[in-house]
C-alpha cells in the first residue's frame, strides 16, 4: 500500500455500524434454535414446549422460581411491569438519563394509567440512595404522587454499572420508604459480564423484583423476558401482555432463540466478546489526545468527548454513532458480532479526524 493510500483512506461505501446494539444481525445460537422450532408445529399464545423450556432456562439461570413473560420489545416490558408494580396515582423514581423518561414516549405512564416519572440526577447514569429519599421525602403530601418504585438501568445509559454494594443500598432505601425496585436490563448480559456476577447476584439477592431483560440487543431478533422475583407481583401480568398486543401467537418464535442463548451460553459470550470490543476502543483512544472519555467504559459503550469537526469528518466516513445521549457525547456500542478489525479502524479513523481538525 502506498503511503498516501494509509493517509487519504478510501472512503467505504457501506455504513460501518456501531451506534446501537440493535443494528447488528441475529445470533447463530438464535438463528440455530429459530430453526428447530420450525421444524414441527406446536401449540399457540405461549403454551408450546419452547415457551416452556426456554421460561424453565430462566429459572436455572436465576437460581430461583421466577415468573418469566415474554414480550417483543423494551419499551413494552418496561412499561408493563412498571404498570403491574404501581397504581395510578404512584410514581417512579429514575435517573434523568433513564430510557423509560427519554425514549419510550410515554409509555410507561401511558399503560400505568397516569403514574408519574421523578427523575433524579446522579453521576455516571447512576440513581443514588440520596437522590431517591430526597425525592420521596421531598413532599408527603396528598396532592403528591407517591412514590412506589424506584427503576434502575442496568448497564445503565452511559454505560456504567450499578455494583453489588450499589444495589444493595438501593434496595435498604427502598425498605425504608416501602418502595419495589424494577431493573432496565436493556444491556443487563453486558452487565453481568461486565461485573463477572452471576444473573441471581445481580437481581433479586440485591433486592431487585423484576427484572426486563433484552434478548434484541444481546443477538435476538426481537424479544425481551419480562422476570417477577416476586411472584405476587405478576398477578395477572398475561392479561396485561394481551390488551397491549404483546401476547405473541406464535410464542415459540420468541421464545426459541432465547433458549438458544441461554442453553449454549452465547447470553454470556456474546456480551463478554462486546464489552471487550468497548475495552478496545477505549484503549485505543486513551493515547489519543483531544478524544476524551466522558463515563469509565464498565460494559459495552464507549462515550467520547470530540469536537464537531472531527464528528463530521467521521460521518463522512460512513461511521454511525448518536450524539444525543450523555450530554452530547458521541456514543460507540458494541456488540456480538463487532470485530477487533472495526474497531481497531475506528481508533485509526478517530486519530486522523482529530490530527485533520488541529
Ligand atoms: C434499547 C433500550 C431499551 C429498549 O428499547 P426498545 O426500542 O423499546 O426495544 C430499553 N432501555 C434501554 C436503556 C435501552 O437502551
Amino acid at each position: 500500500m502506498s503511503k498516501t493510500a494509509s493517509i487519504q483512506p478510501a472512503q467505504p461505501s457501506v455504513p460501518r455500524f456501531l451506534a446501537s446494539d440493535n443494528t447488528s444481525g441475529i445470533c447463530p445460537e438464535a438463528m440455530e434454535y429459530i430453526e428447530r422450532a420450525n421444524r414441527s408445529d406446536d401449540l399457540a399464545y405461549g403454551n408450546d414446549q419452547w415457551t416452556a423450556s426456554a421460561s424453565d432456562r430462566f429459572r436455572e439461570l436465576f437460581e430461583t422460581d421466577c415468573e418469566v413473560f415474554f414480550v417483543f420489545n423494551g419499551t413494552a416490558a418496561n412499561s408493563l411491569a412498571l404498570a403491574s408494580l404501581c397504581q395510578s396515582y404512584h410514581s417512579v423514581i429514575c435517573h434523568q438519563l433513564a430510557h423509560i423518561e427519554t425514549d419510550e414516549c410515554g409509555g410507561p405512564e401511558f399503560f400505568s394509567n397516569g403514574s408519574k416519572l421523578l427523575t433524579v440526577a446522579g453521576e455516571n447514569g447512576r440513581v443514588t440512595p440520596e437522590g431517591i429519599a430526597t425525592t420521596v421525602t421531598r413532599r408527603g403530601d396528598i396532592h403528591y404522587p407517591r412514590p412506589r418504585v424506584v427503576s434502575v438501568t442496568q448497564a445503565t445509559e452511559v454505560g456504567t454499572v450499578y455494583g453489588l454494594d450499589e444495589l444493595s443500598a438501593i434496595r435498604e432505601i427502598a425498605n425504608h420508604y416501602d418502595l419495589r425496585v424494577h431493573m432496565d436490563g436493556a444491556r443487563f448480559a453486558n452487565a453481568c459480564a461486565g461485573l463477572n456476577l452471576s444473573p441471581a447476584e445481580l437481581t433479586w439477592r440485591s433486592g431487585v423484583d423484576v427484572l426486563c431483560f433484552s434478548g434484541t440487543k444481546n443477538g435476538l431478533a426481537f424479544g425481551e423476558a419480562v422476570i417477577f422475583f416476586d411472584r405476587q407481583l405478576a398477578l395477572d401480568f398475561e392479561y396485561r401482555c394481551k390488551q397491549a398486543g404483546q401476547l405473541a401467537s406464535k410464542m415459540r418464535y420468541l421464545a426459541a432463540p432465547w433458549l438458544g442463548l441461554l442453553e449454549t451460553g452465547a447470553w454470556l459470550s456474546n456480551a463478554q466478546h462486546a464489552n471487550s470490543m468497548a475495552q478496545r476502543l477505549a484503549a485505543g483512544v486513551q493515547s489519543i489526545a483531544d478524544a476524551r472519555l466522558m463515563f469509565p467504559v464498565e460494559a459495552n459503550s464507549v462515550f467520547l468527548q470530540l469536537p464537531a469537526a472531527a464528528q463530521t469528518r467521521l460521518r463522512a466516513l460512513n461511521w454511525t454513532f448518536y450524539t444525543f445521549i450523555g450530554e452530547g457525547g458521541v456514543r460507540f456500542v458494541c456488540s456480538w458480532n463487532t470485530t477487533p478489525e472495526l474497531i481497531d479502524s475506528l481508533i485509526e479513523d478517530i486519530r486522523q479526524a482529530l490530527t485533520a481538525v488541529d
